[in-house]
């Protein structure tokens, strides 16, 4: 960082002041994480300076024997990790993970079914300002009023419009998914199962959420929220799959160039974190936070969609308190708490503008919260919902005691 410092000062004023914002707010965006010093330090290291278009031992440059040996570290650890015979750690992101599936299984103009973006899917499910919503013919399935996925109004759906590929998988859904049903309704309407596992790989690969392996024909996956890794993108499947589609030639040359070999480097290390111990016990906390944030919230009458949580995450329905998801989001951050403003299923309002906020629990699980400590960031929240600005002075002293407690500098 020295060296930063000396050739860019204003670089180096942004990430320490970047640094100190972190230290100073509690984290409660669903998708971020704090990764440890050797993920960190893989993704910093001179494997960024190489070219290695291809695969380990199919490469189109020179020079990549160490390279090699850390992509096939990466895929080695994923398919122990997730018990599957085939990885593709190469996509930089999730949605390049999704763009390169949908590439290799489809056709312009093919049917899809994917999770409506206003009920908790992701954009690169369908929704129709991405890729996905441009080049297929989207069929959208959502979230009952209970705000459970309606598996029979899936299977209804699939029944009537016979999609080619059915996506499962979410971005702000707090219940379990039952990855077999889906299953059942692919192989009953001759469809292929995608599953995204981005935001609970880490539970997935803790036993704390049934895995999709098993069901689905393609699994992608993002390795930095749950899971705890560097940004970037996965594709898992069997080896019959892998072949069947090619999944490798979707991502080089299909849909990238060269790949990210320092983030594959950490992608590695963050694998091998993964299969230790203590990684089980950490997403073991992570789901005993979000139970005892999502409590303390009802507790404090604030409504859940679904009422309640099985994972990471919750959605809170600020409609009772006549609030925008937009006004809430700036509110908690003038108190030093981090959300995100979210649609809530059949949400009257825009995303930009949103009827709910989403809390999750990796990152300040990373940082070392408790149970305790997720009742007094449920009275945090609760109070600037209930109260606004007149709270604020307090909340921001409570807030300070609880990211003074575990320090991150
Ligand atoms: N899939 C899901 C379910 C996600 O929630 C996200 C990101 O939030 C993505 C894919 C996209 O990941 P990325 O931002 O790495 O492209």
């Amino acid at each position: 960082f020295d060296d930063v410092k000396k050739t860019d000062p204003q670089v180096a004023d942004a990430i320490t002041a970047e640094m100190e914002r972190q230290n100073s707010h509690i984290e409660l965006i669903a998708s971020e994480n704090w990764v440890s010093k050797a993920v960190m330090a893989a993704m910093g290291s001179p494997m960024t300076n190489k070219y290695a278009e291809g695969y380990p031992g199919k490469r189109y440059y020179g020079g990549c024997e160490c390279v090699d040996v850390v992509e096939n570290l990466a895929i080695e650890r994923a398919k122990e990790l997730f018990g599957c015979e085939y990885a593709n750690v190469q996509p930089h992101s999730g949605a390049q993970a999704n763009m390169a599936v949908q590439f290799a299984m489809l056709k312009p103009g093919d049917t899809v079914m994917g999770m409506n973006l206003d009920h908790g899917g992701h954009l690169t499910h369908g929704s129709p300002v991405n890729f996905s919503g441009t080049y297929f013919n989207i069929v959208p399935y959502g979230v009952n009023d209970e705000g459970y996925i309606d598996y029979d109004k899936v299977r209804e759906t699939a029944l009537e419009c016979k999609p080619k590929l059915i996506i499962a998988g979410a971005s702000a859904y707090a219940r379990t998914i039952d990855f077999k049903r889906f299953r059942e309704i692919a192989d009953e309407t001759g469809a292929y199962l995608m599953v995204d596992m981005a935001h609970i790989a880490g539970l997935v690969a803790a036993g704390l959420h049934p895995s999709p392996i098993p069901y689905a024909h393609v699994v992608t996956t993002t390795t930095h929220k749950t899971l705890r890794g560097p940004r970037g993108g996965m594709i898992l499947a069997s080896q019959e799959m892998a072949e069947q589609f090619n999944f490798n030639k979707a991502i080089f040359p299909g849909t990238q160039g060269g790949p990210l070999m320092h983030v594959i480097a950490a992608k590695a290390v963050c694998f091998k974190e993964a299969l230790e111990d203590s990684f089980k016990e950490y997403q073991q906390n992570i789901v005993k936070n979000a139970q005892a944030l999502a409590k303390g919230l009802m507790n404090r009458e604030i409504k859940l969609v679904s009422g309640g949580t099985d994972n990471h995450l919750m959605l809170v329905d600020l409609t009772p308190y006549d609030l925008t998801g937009k006004a809430v989001e700036k509110l908690l951050d003038s108190v030093n708490i981090t959300s995100n403003k979210n649609t809530i299923p059949n949400d009257p309002k825009s995303p930009f503008v949103t009827s709910g906020i989403r809390l999750g629990t990796p990152a300040i699980t990373s940082r070392g919260f408790g149970e305790a400590d997720m009742d007094k960031t449920a009275e945090c929240i609760a109070k600037m919902i209930k109260d606004g600005e007149a709270a604020s002075a307090e909340v921001r002293g409570m807030v300070k005691e609880l990211t003074d407690k575990y320090p991150l500098i």
